[in-house]
């Protein structure tokens, strides 16, 4: 982890040697010319070693434990990042990406000079990252992108695998972008830890953000922050509102914004009553038929690299607003879409009446929030949608139900909440009383208000599924 004086003098003659004014870079041949890119890499990565091993350094003499005879506080900043940032011009991130960077190195340093039982394993797998940065053949974005892509040491994962992965990865990065080796770490990860998967998606959904702010001149901004089919249908309206078009004089920004305010308007007028989800399905999964007969691994958001839980599946399935294609174990598309599966228009119709808004106890979302949840596991049903085989959910709802593991049972008329084992370990059932006017006035009480026991004779049993 150094770099002899005489090789940065060597990469920094080499890269002048292609001239001193951009008059003398503009006269070289197109071959020069990537020869001159290729001196410059070659450089700018030993100086960014030099820019790592400072920052470590400036970190370490700033630690919180030093109060303020720190070095950043005595200098007048409250952290290293900020001295960092404040000094060399650039972002804030890049300083937060220098300062971890060199804190790890000065910990792997440790780790590869200090006993086997003085060094943690998350110091250990991360050894081939920092000793390439040091050695001038590793960028730091390249470095940056192999540590967060793969993710920390947990329990799913060991820390030899993640050390042969990212000693893989580390040699990739000599002909790959950064952007594009994050991409093939979170692949890593995700073939290395399968049942991370779902974890990793609530990680990605939890940083989920909706912000409108108005600002001095009136106008009002803001910034947001999405994952997954949300993405996927974000990305897919917005593509269809910035298709170039010849008799349009209006920008793609402008174009945007005026289909998003039309949406906004349209939703803001939507009857209260309304069931949604016939439309025209925005985002499309794609799942191996091996996966989904096996119920173990995951599916695919198209055009998307981050894979979705089955759950996930199952439920944009469940409500129609997706279509799954199947693949078979070459590659080649079993079935696109199933709608027998999809509630029709009536059926929709004659929930909102029956349920009068997302049936989970408590819950106030009106009907037009909801999606239609089969109660029936699909495939073991044999593709019945029967109405009786289903009901409202709000979003929400709808998304605890699949990803948690709640289930739904029927007896007679009335429908029964079942928690999960790990929230209720009696699973004791919960009554899913309608909240519509109709139906509690036609049953002189609220439904569901009896237990199950007490239903009628003859009720058929209990049908309980996860979809
Ligand atoms: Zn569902
Ligand atoms: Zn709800």
């Amino acid at each position: 982890m150094t770099i002899p004086t005489s090789q940065l003098a060597a990469t920094a003659s080499a890269l002048a040697g292609f001239g001193c004014s951009h008059v003398a870079i503009d006269a070289l041949t197109d071959s020069q010319l990537l020869e001159a890119q290729a001196a410059y890499a070659t450089h700018h990565r030993a100086v960014q070693a030099y820019g790592v091993w400072i920052a470590g350094a400036i970190a370490r003499r700033s630690a919180f434990s030093l109060g303020y005879s720190g070095l950043a506080r005595r200098n007048g900043f409250g952290t290293p990042e900020g001295l960092i940032h404040a000094a060399t011009g650039g972002t804030k991130a890049e300083a937060v990406k220098f300062v971890q960077l060199g804190s790890m190195m000065s910990q792997a340093q440790g780790a590869t000079d200090a006993h086997d039982d003085e060094v943690t394993p998350e110091q250990r797998w991360q050894i081939p990252i920092v000793t390439a940065v040091g050695d001038g053949t590793l960028s730091v974005d390249a470095a940056d992108a192999i540590r967060r892509g793969l993710g920390q040491l947990d329990a799913a994962v060991t820390a030899i695998a993640l050390r042969e992965a990212a000693d893989r990865l580390v040699a990739e990065a000599a002909v790959a972008s950064a952007d594009e080796i994050f991409r093939r770490a979170r692949q890593a990860r995700d073939a290395l830890d399968a049942d991370g998967i779902a974890l990793r998606q609530k990680e990605r959904r939890d940083l989920r953000y909706f912000s409108a702010k108005r600002r001095p001149d009136g106008l009002v901004g803001g910034s947001y922050l999405l994952a997954d089919e949300d993405a996927a249908l974000m990305l897919a309206i917005y593509d269809r509102s910035t298709e170039p078009s010849i008799d349009d004089n209006r920008t793609a920004g402008q174009r945007a914004a005026d289909d998003f305010v039309g949406l906004l308007r349209i939703g803001a007028d939507a009857d209260d009553g309304t069931v949604f989800g016939t439309r025209t399905p925005a985002v499309r999964v794609a799942v191996q038929q091996a996966v989904r007969e096996s119920r173990a691994g995951s599916g695919f958001l198209q055009d998307a690299d981050d894979p979705v839980s089955l759950e996930t599946i199952d439920r944009l399935e469940c409500d129609g607003g997706t279509v799954g294609v199947l693949f078979d174990n070459d590659g080649q598309v079993v079935n696109v879409g199933r709608e027998q599966r999809l509630f029709t228009t009536r059926q929709r119709i004659g929930f909102a009446v029956r349920d009068g808004g997302c049936r989970f106890p408590g819950c106030q979302r009106p009907v037009s929030w909801c999606e239609a949840h089969h109660i029936n596991q699909w495939l073991r049903d044999g593709g019945k949608t029967n109405i009786e085989d289903g009901i409202l959910l709000c979003r929400m709802h709808h998304m605890l139900v699949h990803d948690n593991h709640w289930e739904i049972l029927r007896r007679g008329a009335s429908y029964w909440l079942q928690p999960p084992p790990d929230i209720d370990p009696a699973q004791t059932l919960r009554p899913m009383p309608s909240r519509s006017r109709v139906i509690r006035e036609l049953a002189g009480a609220p439904p569901g208000a009896a237990p199950p026991g007490a239903a009628p004779p003859g009720a058929p049993a209990p049908q309980a599924g996860r979809q």
